[in-house]
């Protein structure tokens, strides 16, 4: 016995944020034992404030925390704003297909990661899940060819090892254990940049209805972010592209200010706002190649989701987004393993594949949409120029995603045709003035990239009968209509 009581359990999760919580929760929700162990002490400050509609309806209102959300006060986020493509006027997109439609499920939220990811944990807390903050997972027990537990280190400095059926890495994009599922890191050759972000008090808000939308500026070095956290807070975070690092070398403060004097509407937007220098947010913060996938997602034993497992550029909010739809395929798996419902090399194939699909589903996505861009000298998306490669975005593709059926030639056509098509739909919904989402809607990478959450959003509604749902691969397995594990097909 260590000196928690405890050292054997079902599950072992390690990392407490989004991913972590939402995974400990639907294994606790299927009755089995988990354990999470957590490096912090809660609330902690973290990145990744806007997020996607399928996380908030979809994910939190299956592991039943939506309504908690909801109650938190946090910003309502319709869509985004994006100073961006050939046009020089910003355009909206909503999540809802008409402005006038504004159904129950048509926003998600801007999030001060500090106050969201304590709700989904004290969530996973009440469902049963054994939380233990300030408790730093050291290392990964392997016993014949399987992990089996993790050794800890906690606050006090006491050491312990818990033994457990599966190990789930959730520890973010600085884990130091996700080699131990055989895995190597591949980072993105096409979205090598780098970010530098602060928070300001008493910047400008979009007319309503949009006051809540993320703001999305392209400039001659590379982009902002303009996130409206409450009515007066804001994000706000550079990203530049790599040949340009030099640009937030040496003072973060005068590089900022720099590069927000280089982006006329950032600018505006902060006149008269006065940065935040105390608190957890008073800190100018650099990250850099955070664009990556691994090779392998899990072995006998052991699973890798969120930040652990993969993360593409964040012009798209859809790091949460991945995190927790990671850990919902890896629950079902392990819900379906423990239960002897599903072989472990089956149910984790299945994990590992619409993980994989998802993750390339938005990098296709995102290299759209940086292609969508026609000043190619001056942009931030010439990286394919930079490299001095005409495939670069397609080669990271192929190796980041791996499995992909389409060959290479196939794939560089498809990219080439999506991107115009995603284009042409940005033109339409620009000179529509009613900005009907429609020409959005019905581009096929936009129509991609929402499938799987709008599915997950659609089966926690009440009604709906997906019991018939097809398997998303040949002779794989399809989801229980309660979401929480995988079947056989009928
Ligand atoms: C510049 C930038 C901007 C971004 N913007 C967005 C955005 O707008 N929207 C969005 O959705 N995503 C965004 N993201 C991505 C987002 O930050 C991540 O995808 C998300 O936080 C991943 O969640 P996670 O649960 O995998 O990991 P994390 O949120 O990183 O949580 C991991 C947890 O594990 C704990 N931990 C680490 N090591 C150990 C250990 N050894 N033992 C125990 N615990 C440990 C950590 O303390 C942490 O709490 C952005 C990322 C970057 C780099």
């Amino acid at each position: 016995m260590n000196t928690n009581g405890v050292n054997e359990t079902d599950v072992v999760v390690v990392g407490g944020g989004p991913g972590g919580s939402t995974l400990a929760t639907l294994v606790a929700m299927r009755g089995h034992r988990v354990v999470l162990l957590e490096k912090e002490k809660f609330p902690r400050y973290q990145i990744g404030e806007s997020l996607l509609p399928s996380t908030v309806h979809g994910i939190c209102r299956l592991t039943g925390v939506a309504d908690q959300l909801a109650k938190a006060g946090f910003t309502k986020k319709r869509g985004g704003t994006m100073r961006w493509g050939a046009t020089p006027e910003p355009w909206t997109f909503a999540f809802s297909v008409s402005p006038k439609i504004t159904g129950e499920t048509s926003h998600a939220y801007q999030v001060e990661r500090s106050k969201f990811d304590q709700i989904l944990l004290d969530h996973a807390r009440e469902v049963g899940v054994d939380v233990r903050e300030q408790h730093t997972v050291t290392n990964v027990i392997d016993s014949r060819g399987r992990v089996s537990g993790v050794s800890y280190v906690d606050a006090a400095g006491n050491e312990g090892t818990i033994l457990a059926q599966y190990v789930v890495d959730a520890s973010g994009n600085k884990s130091r254990i996700f080699q131990q599922a055989g895995a190597t890191r591949k980072y993105s050759e096409f979205f090598r940049s780098l970010a530098l972000f602060g928070y300001y008090e008493g910047g400008k808000r979009l007319a309503e209805p949009n006051s809540g939308n993320i703001l999305c500026c392209a400039f001659d070095s590379g982009w902002f972010w303009y996130i409206p956290l409450s009515p007066t807070l804001t994000s706000v975070g550079a990203v530049v592209r790599q040949d340009l690092a030099s640009k937030i070398k040496g003072d973060p403060e005068e590089a900022l200010t720099t590069l927000i004097a280089e982006c006329p509407m950032i600018s505006d937007y902060l006149r008269g706002a006065k940065r935040v220098t105390e608190g957890p947010y008073g800190e100018l913060r650099v990250r850099k190649d955070y664009s990556y996938a691994n090779t392998k997602f899990w072995r006998p034993g052991m699973a890798l989701v969120g930040d652990s497992a993969c993360f593409v550029d964040p012009i798209f909010s859809s790091g949460v987004h991945l995190a927790t739809y990671g850990a919902l395929l890896a629950a079902r798996s392990i819900n379906s393993v423990l239960a002897q419902a599903v072989d472990e090399e089956t149910a984790f194939r299945e994990f590992e594949r619409r993980y994989r699909r998802e993750y390339g589903v938005f990098y296709e996505f995102l290299v759209s949409f940086y292609d969508m861009h026609v000043d190619e000298n001056s942009y931030f998306w010439s990286a394919k120029k930079v490299t001095e490669s005409t495939s670069t975005d397609l080669e990271s593709f192929v190796t980041l995603v791996g499995g992909v059926s389409s060959s290479e030639e196939t794939l560089a056509q498809r990219y080439k045709d999506r991107s115009s098509e995603f284009a042409k739909a940005v033109d339409e919904l620009v000179a529509n003035k009613e900005q009907s989402m429609v020409p959005l809607m019905r581009s096929a990478i936009v129509k991609q990239a929402m499938r799987e959450g709008a599915k997950e959003q659609a089966r926690v509604l009440p009604g709906l009968d997906l019991e018939l749902e097809a398997p998303v691969f040949e002779g794989g397995l399809v989801a229980t209509p309660d979401g929480l594990s995988w079947s056989l097909p009928a």
